[in-house]
C-alpha cells in the first residue's frame, strides 16, 4: 500500500466537480432540505441496479451543480482536489470539466476556464495539471460549438475535448460534426463508451468506435466484436475500478474487465472519475487492482510508464518518465 502511495502517478481521468471533498459539498448544500435529498440518495444508491444507480449519481451531480454558484466556490474545488491529489503523489493530472457560466451569464465561461487555469498555476511547482473540457450529452450542438472554442482559445493548458454526462442520452452520433472538427484542429479526444448494458448503448460503441478517438472512458458494457476491436486498433482505456464497481455493481473487482486488458499489454490508464463522490483516491484504486488480480511492482512500474505515453500534453511525457524512474532507481 505504502509502494502505490509512494509511487508518483498520473491521472487522467477525473471530473473536477466530481472530485469535490464531502466536506465541502455538505458545506455548500444551503438547505435542510438539500442535505437530506443527499442521505437519502446516498442510501437508495445501494439498493439500486446499473440503471438506478446511474440515474442516482446524476442526481447527486445535479444537486452538486445547483449548489455551486459562483467562482470562488470553483476556484475551492480546484483548490481542494489539486491539494488531495498533491496528498496522493500524483505528479500529472488532466482535470475535465464542463464550462459553465453564473449569474444568467453575467459572469461568461471564459471567466470560469480561466478561473480553474489560474488555480492550476498556482501549483505548477507541485504539480503539473492540464485541463479537459466536457461536452454534456444533454448539451445542443451550438452549445458543443461554444466548448470546442473554448478548447482552441485557452490552448495550450486545455489539452483536450471530452463527452461525458449521463449514458441515457445516447447522443455521441448529434455531437460527431463537433468531435470531427476537434479532430481536424489537431484536439484530442475522450469519450465515454458502453456505460450502460442496453443494446442501444452498444450500438452507440460502433459509432464512437468508428470516430476512433484518442482515449475513451470506461467501456464497462461492449460486445466481443467491439472488445477485439479496441485491442486491435489499440485505442488506449481510461479504468476508474471504484466508479465502475459501483456502477455496474459488481460482486468485487476480480470481476473488472481491467485484467483482460492488462493481461493483454493493452494501453491502460488507472483513473479515479469522481474521488471526492466515489471516496476514493488513485493510490488506493492502484493498491485495490494489485490486491484483486495479484500484480507484481515491477509490472504496475511497467503500467505507469506506458500511461506517461497516454497524456495529452506531449510535451510532459518526459518529465512524467523521467520522474517515475528517478523513484524506481531510489527505492
Ligand atoms: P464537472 O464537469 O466538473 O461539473 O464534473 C461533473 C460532471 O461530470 C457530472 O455532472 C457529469 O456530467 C460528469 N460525469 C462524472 N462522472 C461521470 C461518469 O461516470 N459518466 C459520465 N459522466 C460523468
Amino acid at each position: 500500500r505504502r509502494f502505490c502511495q509512494l509511487l508518483p502517478k498520473i491521472e487522467l481521468h477525473a471530473h473536477l466537480n466530481g472530485c469535490i471533498r464531502t466536506s465541502t459539498f455538505r458545506q455548500l448544500l444551503s438547505s435542510t432540505a438539500d442535505q437530506l435529498r443527499l442521505d437519502a440518495l446516498d442510501k437508495e444508491f445501494q439498493s439500486g441496479d446499473t440503471h438506478a444507480r446511474m440515474a442516482n449519481v446524476f442526481e447527486k451531480f445535479a444537486l452538486l451543480r445547483s449548489c455551486v454558484t459562483n467562482l470562488d466556490e470553483i476556484r475551492r474545488i480546484t483548490r481542494e482536489t489539486l491539494e488531495d491529489f498533491i496528498t496522493d503523489h500524483i505528479i500529472y493530472v488532466e482535470l475535465r470539466t464542463r464550462p459553465r457560466s453564473f449569474d444568467n451569464g453575467a459572469i461568461p465561461m471564459s471567466s470560469y476556464v480561466e478561473a480553474i487555469l489560474e488555480t492550476m498555476k498556482q501549483y505548477e511547482n507541485q504539480i503539473c495539471s492540464r485541463l479537459i473540457l466536457s461536452i454534456d450529452r444533454t448539451q445542443t450542438v451550438d452549445q458543443a460549438m461554444e466548448t470546442l472554442k473554448l478548447a482552441e482559445r485557452y490552448r495550450p493548458n486545455v489539452v483536450g475535448l471530452d463527452l461525458s454526462g449521463d449514458p441515457n442520452v445516447k447522443s455521441f452520433e448529434h455531437f460527431l460534426p463537433v468531435f470531427n472538427l476537434a479532430k481536424q484542429m489537431n484536439l484530442s479526444t475522450t469519450i465515454h463508451i458502453g456505460e450502460l448494458p442496453d443494446a442501444e448503448c452498444l450500438r452507440e460503441n460502433d459509432l464512437i468506435l468508428d470516430f476512433k478517438p484518442s482515449r475513451l472512458g470506461h467501456f464497462n458494457f461492449r460486445t466481443n466484436e467491439q472488445e477485439q476491436r479496441v485491442i486491435k486498433e489499440q485505442i488506449p482505456l481510461e479504468i476508474c475500478p471504484t466508479s465502475n464497481l459501483l456502477t455496474m455493481k459488481l460482486a468485487n473487482l476480480t470481476e473488472h474487465h481491467f485484467n483482460l486488458f492488462h493481461t493483454r499489454r493493452h494501453p491502460l490508464a488507472i483513473c479515479t472519475d469522481d474521488s471526492g463522490l466515489m471516496d476514493c483516491c488513485l493510490s488506493s484504486e492502484i493498491y485495490d487492482l494489485v490486491q484483486s488480480f495479484r500484480i507484481t511492482k515491477e509490472e504496475i512500474c511497467e503500467l505507469m510508464l506506458q500511461t506517461c505515453n497516454l497524456i495529452f500534453d506531449k510535451n510532459q511525457i518526459d518529465f512524467c518518465q523521467t520522474k517515475l524512474k528517478e523513484f524506481l532507481t531510489n527505492i
